[in-house]
């Protein structure tokens, strides 16, 4: 059995972040990751409030939840599929859940929260196991681009992370995984995804064919009203091929795009699930890569929308998107 420190990093927007460092035991009788995460949520909110850039709290306010005892939320409505309402323990980037799997088990990983995303960054594998974030019209401004990708200095010096020189010269992108133009209301909000701990080597015919393709589609559904709530990372591969100090080359990556036309997720709900294999072949647009949530999960290993009424799950994941 290994020892799993789980540190949850947060940042309070112009102070140093606070590191709560919460080591967790993983085996048969750990406690549930959801427990373990919960038990932190308390002192992220209280942490966070009056620092975010954008005042999206009275639109959802964070619940209060006891350390230990995660409560089902309350629904709204009596209708049996009225859904749940996506809000957050933790971030409202991750309102629809963790996807925890990635988190208890993994050696060496750190959960990054940031006011613009959350990020479960494998300093092992150098590359985010998964980035999550929001995305409204709220979001998008006319900051301008960012120009270069730096180290995260939200993990600690000790903590392993990629370089901009590894991937110079490696023959991939520095894929974004909440891309820069999903972050436009500030400038500081763009220049946080410009950090290696948001990023993947990503071939270029992927990074600007089918991914880039996706992203410019979200932002369009974001435009027209919609909250969308996605997911993105790394496939690995069985053999591992990595550039620079170790910065694992993913095989594919992963996108899940939850679009909420309406504040609770039924099982109506749309959503895109896309696997884009990381090769010089990905060409076209996003839809030819659409698969199911289901795949991603059984590919990655991870339980995305982990929070959402598993009636709900067992029907929006299984559907492949055909909009
Ligand atoms: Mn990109
Ligand atoms: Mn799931």
């Amino acid at each position: 059995m290994r020892t799993f420190a789980l540190v949850v990093l947060l940042c309070a927007c112009g102070r140093a972040p606070a590191v709560v460092p919460a080591p967790q035991p993983v085996g048969p009788e750990a406690p549930a990751p959801a427990e373990s995460l919960a038990s932190t949520s308390t002192a992220f909110w209280s942490s966070r409030a009056g620092a975010p850039p954008v005042a999206f709290e009275e639109e959802v306010p964070p619940v209060e939840v006891d350390a230990g005892a995660v409560e089902e939320p309350q629904p709204a409505e009596p209708e049996p599929d009225a859904g749940s309402s996506p809000v957050s323990s933790l971030s409202r980037h991750t309102a629809l859940g963790l996807p925890s799997s990635s988190i208890v088990g993994q050696p060496d990983g750190w959960l990054l929260v940031k006011p613009q995303y959350v990020a479960a960054y494998d300093t092992v594998h150098k590359v985010p196991r998964w980035v999550a974030w929001e995305l409204t019209s709220a979001w998008l401004g006319t900051a301008p681009r960012g120009s270069s990708f730096r180290r995260d200095p939200q993990l600690p010096a000790s903590a392993a992370q990629a370089s901009d020189s590894d991937y110079t010269n490696s023959g991939y992108d520095r894929g974004h995984m909440c891309p820069s133009a999903d972050r436009t209301a500030t400038p500081a909000d763009n220049a946080a995804t410009f950090v290696l701990t948001n990023a993947v080597p990503q071939t270029h015919q992927n990074n600007a064919g089918p991914w880039e393709a996706l992203e410019e589609e979200s932002r369009t559904l974001a435009g027209l009203g919609n909250r969308l709530l996605i997911a993105a990372g790394p496939v690995y591969g069985a053999s591992h091929v990595t550039i620079g100090s170790g910065v694992e080359v993913p095989v594919a990556t992963w996108k899940v795009v939850v679009v909420l036309g309406e504040p609770a997720v039924t099982s109506a709900t749309r959503v895109i699930a896309v696997i884009v294999p990381n090769t010089t072949s990905a060409s076209g647009g996003w839809r030819g890569y659409r698969t199911t949530v289901d795949d991603v999960e059984l590919q990655t290993g991870l339980d995305l929308m982990s929070e959402v009424d598993p009636a709900v799950q067992a029907v929006i994941e299984a559907r492949v998107d055909a909009l």
